[in-house]
Parts: C-alpha cells; structure tokens; sequence
C-alpha cells in the first residue's frame, strides 16, 4: 500500500469493497510524523444497516455450512494474512506508532485465534438435562445470535478485529467489524482478504466514528449481540443507545488501573522486570492490562524504585519500525494530549516525578505523538493518577506497611481487570487470590495472556469473558427442546 493524502482505502459490505453512502472520508495519520497516510471511509447509519441486510442474508445459509465448513474459510482467512503478514504489518505500524516488534506478535495471534476457533467448532454442543420426566427427552441447542456487531479499540486493531471476531463466526454468526476511527488502514487491507475468503455478507468491516458507525451498531434492530472492546465511558455509551432501541446481550471488555502487589518476601529483582514489562511501554502503556499501579510494600520500597527507574531509563524510545526500537509514538493526538495532562495532574497532586514526565530531546521527536516512559513514586490512593486509567506510558509507585492495607490499595479503584502478586508464600498469594476483586490474575508472573484462558474484568473493567471457550458460547442462543414421552 502506498502511504500518503491520496491513498483512498475501501471497506467490505455485503462481499464488495466500497465507499461511505455518504462519500465522506476519514484522516489516518502517522502518530510518529503527523503525516496523513490514508483515508478510510467514513461510514454512518446508512452503511450500517446495508451491513446489517447483507449479514442477515448471509448467516443462516453460513450457519447451514455446518463446523468443518465455517472451520476452513477461518483456516483460509488465518493463512491468507500469514502470506499478507508483511504488509499488513508495514501499515499498523505506520498507522498505530506501536512498534513492529510488538506487532509481529499481535499478527500471528490473529491467525492463532482464527485457528484456536476453528478447532473448537465442535464444542459448540447442548446438553441432556433429566428433568423430573424419565419418559421424556429433554435438550439444548446452541444457535447463533445472526449478527454480532465487534466494535475494536486502537492498541491491536488486526488482532481484534481477526482473533476476536472468529469465535463468533465459528459459532455460526455473520459479523460487522467496527475498527477504531485512528487506526483503520488494516481492516481496510482485511476486507480485501475477507472479501475472497467468506461467503458474500458474512463478514462486513465498516470503517468510520465512533459516534457515526458505532453508535448506528449499538442502535440497530437486527444486531442482538454486541462484543465490545474499549473504555467503560464508550460502554455506558453503547448500554444506553441500545436500550433505547432493544435488549441486547452485549459483553464488554473495559480497561483497567491494575495493581502489581509486591509482598517483602518477594523475588525483587523478578518483580522489578515484571513492573516494568507489565507496564506494557513496549505498547507506550497503551493495554488495558498495565500494571499501572505498584504497590510496593515498604521494606522494599526505595530500592524497588531505584530498581524500577533504572529499567525504565533502557528502553529505547524512537522509529516505531526500527527493529531497535522498543517503544514508539503514542497514537493520536487526542491520546498524546491526554497522557501529558495527566502528567500535569500527577505533579500538581504531588506524586514524585521519578523518570521522564516530557517529549523526549531531539529533532526526531519534534513532531509525532511522543512521550518519555514515565514513572511516579510517593502516589497515594487519593491522587487521580491512583484512581484513573491513562492508558498510557505513565507507572504509579505506592507504598503499603500491611497486607490488609494492600488489598484494600488494590481493590480501591472502579476497576478490576488485572493484578499481579508476587510472594514466595503460596498462603500470602491465596489469601491476596481470593480477596482481589480482578478477572486475571498472575502469581509471580505479569502480562501474558495464556492461551485457552479466559480474559474480562470485575467492576467496572467489563461483563463477560473472551479468548477462551466461555467466548465463543456466548456468541449461541439456548433452545431448549421437550420431546414428550407418549
Ligand atoms: P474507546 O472506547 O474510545 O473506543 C473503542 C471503540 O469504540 C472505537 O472503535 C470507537 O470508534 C468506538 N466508539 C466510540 N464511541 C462510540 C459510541 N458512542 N458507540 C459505539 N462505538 C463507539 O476506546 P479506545 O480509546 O479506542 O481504547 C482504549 C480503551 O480500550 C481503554 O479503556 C482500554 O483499557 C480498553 N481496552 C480494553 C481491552 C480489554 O480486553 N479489556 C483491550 C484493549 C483496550
């Protein structure tokens, strides 16, 4: 793909790529330079439900396909962006600023989870239920929802808007993919993919706001089933546009202030580097995972920050396509506004700025959405860099003098995504396990999302769980069937 103002893009609905009905386009723009590298339609209401028409034409006979049937047009979409990996890649990155290290990972989770899925086709099974009439047989079904609108943040576009919808196809369903507003190119290169791979309808990727396309997914008739990846502010959002219209099942995966707790018998220097890996600067702080907050208990408290900052201080700021780059551009301006305001607040409150806190020096940085790797130490729970999710390259340091004191640091925000405990004690982890209020927890370990296991938030980080089994069931409708005895 040629990058530049004149490199119009299209979207996928009903197996043909096009523009908005209403001509209008949106701005890509390199997070790294400022410079516009694209456009992608702008979609509204009236793309929307021509996706919507199209999908509900196309699920029941992909339904009909029947498991190894879908299971081989995920296999097929899997491979093809394997063969496309390079390309796609030299796009996200440009169009993201995440770095292309990073990415390579999120382009071989798309086609992982496009397998994944395919694999688990046949789990897609009722059960038999005894009931209190041994004359009679009584079942359940699984059956598709039909349409599942998949509204995508802009941390991982390829990888959500592929591994993330193929539980959904697997179960049956034809999908609208709804990329972010800021990062769109790739789904603009899947729908040439997804147009030669699914049957006409089945999948639709429609480009465009949040406000325009999104919220025309939220409130249309015909999609009862909502996946939505992003903040708890869009969430409320979507609840209230669709209940203006309709019930929906709409899960929700949300963001996170997640706490990394660190007891006085912990493995320090383990703790150290998942701090500083499970702050995700690697994404410039941009997941919803972060361990944004450490609650670090006081025996250790000084030699943790100076181990923390000293970490911190080596990665290497700079070309988001550059293999030596380990962190690259925010990505858009709004983002980068918002992260260096809460810089400002931090410091007004009186959080210790401890590393970074700026754009970093040089003529490279002049332009682009960048920001130094920041940390903060003496933060207490009262500070709104405590309390908030930035997400961005921003880490929290706290201190804690006992373990009840740390549970209650922990579970102190309206979030409850993940944490990360790290003691030796196996006692100290179960009670801190049990006490947490988070959907992912790690013992001794950070960040990693395991295969198979299943991924949302407590509180307000989220309703419903992806990336395992429990996803693509709730992507099904329950038939109960009574077949009487005679
Ligand atoms: P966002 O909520 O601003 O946008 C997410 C998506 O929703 C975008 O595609 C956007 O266009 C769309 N949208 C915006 N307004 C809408 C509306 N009124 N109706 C329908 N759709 C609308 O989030 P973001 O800034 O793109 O991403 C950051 C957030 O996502 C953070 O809170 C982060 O923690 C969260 N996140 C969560 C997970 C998870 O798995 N729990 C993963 C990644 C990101």
């Amino acid at each position: 793909m040629k990058l530049g103002p004149d490199n119009k893009r299209a979207m996928l609905i009903d197996g043909e790529l096009t523009e908005a009905a209403s001509g209008q386009w949106i701005e890509s723009v390199n997070p790294a330079t400022e410079d516009v590298i694209g456009l992608v339609p702008a979609a509204d209401a009236a793309d929307v439900d021509r996706a919507a028409w199209a999908a509900k034409a196309a699920y029941p006979a992909w339904h009909a396909l029947g498991i190894e049937g879908r299971a081989e047009c995920l296999r097929e979409y899997a491979r093809r962006i394997q063969a496309s990996a390079q390309a796609l890649l030299d796009v996200e990155v440009a169009d993201t600023g995440n770095t292309m290290a990073a990415l390579r990972g999120d382009v071989n989770a798309a086609s992982w989870g496009l397998n994944y899925y395919a694999g688990l086709g046949y789990e897609l099974k009722g059960e038999s239920i005894p009931a209190t009439t041994p004359d009679n047989l009584h079942v359940t079904l699984r059956e598709p929802y039909g349409i599942v609108g998949r509204i995508v943040p802009f941390n991982h576009p390829i990888m959500f808007a592929t591994a993330r919808t193929a539980a959904a196809l697997m179960a049956g369903n034809a999908v609208i993919v709804k990329p972010p507003e800021t990062s769109s190119l790739s789904a603009t290169m899947l729908s040439e993919i997804a147009r030669d791979v699914f049957p006409r309808g089945v999948m639709n990727i429609v480009t465009g706001t949040g406000r325009g396309a999104g919220d025309a997914i939220a409130r249309h008739r015909d999609i009862k089933r909502i996946a939505f990846i992003g903040s708890p502010q869009t969430a409320r959002q979507i609840q209230r546009s669709a209940a203006e219209v309709c019930v929906k099942h709409i899960s929700l995966e949300l963001g996170g202030k997640n706490p990394l707790i660190v007891y006085p018998d912990a493995d320090v220097d383990g703790a150290v580097d998942a701090a500083v890996c499970g702050m995700n600067f690697l994404w410039q702080g941009q997941s919803c995972g972060s361990t944004s907050r450490l609650l670090v208990h006081d025996s250790l408290y000084e030699r943790f920050v100076e181990g923390v900052v000293e970490r911190v201080k080596e990665i290497r700021i700079g070309d988001p396509r550059s293999p030596d780059s380990s962190m690259g551009p925010i990505n858009s301006k709004a983002q980068h506004e918002k992260v260096l305001g809460y810089i400002e607040v931090a410091m007004q409150d009186g959080a210790r700025l401890v590393c970074g806190g700026k754009r970093p020096a040089g003529s490279a940085y002049t332009r682009g959405y960048w920001v130094e790797p920041t940390v903060f130490a003496d933060v207490t729970p009262d500070m709104r860099i405590a309390q908030e999710e930035v997400f961005g390259p921003i880490l929290s340091i706290m201190r804690w003098s006992d373990a009840e004191q740390a549970i209650t640091m922990a579970n102190g925000v309206e979030y409850g995504l993940t944490a990360s405990v790290w003691t030796r004690d196996l006692r100290t982890a179960m009670q801190a396990v049990r006490r947490l209020d988070a959907g992912y927890i790690w013992v001794n370990g950070v960040g990693t999302h395991f295969k198979g296991v299943p991924f949302g938030g407590y509180k307000n980080s989220g309703v419903g769980r992806e990336e395992g089994i429990e996803e693509m069931l709730s992507y099904t409708e329950t038939k109960a069937v009574n077949f009487l005895g005679t």
